[in-house]
């Protein structure tokens, strides 16, 4: 990874509640393990996931630790964001499980990576392309009180929930419901692993944001898009009340033009 992009993953994660970043430090050891452990945003994979070229199904492998389950109203929520933009003519399924704790909280992301390769069962087979999700009994290292990542993607296929994270957030006053908190938090990570914005899909338009200093950060530009980097507590999250933002029309036609629906 180059240093200056790993710099910007840093920026991403460590500024806006939901982050994003990636990491390979971890080795794989099969062919299928390989293609489920590329870069964020690399090769096809944000088409694999959109289109039913490569891939007619889709399985999502949601491990969580015991206790932090998401609720069946995020992932059913989840669920019908996968069918509205995806073309998996052979099904999406998602199964769940819980595992023990790690006792790693809070979590880098080579330990999230490490943890994946502990739990993760599924990975690409013949015409199924599969996701893990791991939903951690904890929070990210590089938090601070004044900003918390709720959720990283961090490989082609791979994703991070810090529902602990989550759980506190919406235990503050006039705080989402907790479901809300996680489905946004898990289409906006499955937005990144489409390859929204610039990561993987190919602009459209011009609606990539930047950060401060003028770098594109892989977020929308356009306010209340799911996308978009600024979704913080004050201002995003803790204001979106119990509405799930949505993709903005510029983020569909990206998707669309990448085979998405
Ligand atoms: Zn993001
Ligand atoms: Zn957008």
């Amino acid at each position: 990874m180059q240093i200056t992009k790993f710099l910007t993953y840093l920026l991403i994660s460590s500024f806006i509640l939901i982050g994003c970043s990636n990491d390979d430090d971890n080795t794989p050891n099969n062919q299928s393990q390989i293609a489920n452990r590329q870069q964020l945003g690399s090769d096809n994979s944000a088409n694999d996931l959109l289109s039913a070229t490569n891939f007619t199904s889709l399985a999502i492998e949601i491990v969580s630790v015991q206790g932090f389950a998401p609720s069946a109203t995020a992932v059913n929520g989840f669920r019908d964001f996968l069918q509205e933009r995806l073309f998996k003519p052979d099904g999406i399924t998602i199964t769940q499980r819980s595992v023990p704790s790690s006792g790693k909280a809070p979590f880098t992301i080579t330990e999230i990576a490490e943890i994946e390769n502990d739990t993760r069962t599924l990975f690409n087979e013949e015409s199924e392309i599969t996701v893990y999700i791991y939903f951690a009994d904890g929070s990210r290292e590089d938090d601070t009180t004044e900003q918390v990542t709720l959720g990283s993607a961090y490989f082609n296929t791979s994703i991070v929930i810090y529902e602990e994270t989550l759980r506190r957030l919406s235990s503050r006053p006039r705080a989402p419901l907790l479901s809300s908190i996680e489905t946004a938090t898990l289409n906006h990570e499955f937005g990144h692993l489409i390859g929204l914005v610039n990561l993987g899909t190919e602009l459209q338009s011009q609606h990539e944001d930047e950060d401060d200093e003028g770098e594109p950060n892989n977020h929308c530009n356009v306010s209340n898009c799911l996308m978009e980097a600024a979704i913080q507590f004050g201002s995003g999250m803790m204001g979106m009340g119990d509405v799930i933002p949505e993709l903005d029309p510029q983020c569909i036609a990206d998707l669309q033009a990448n085979g998405g629906r």
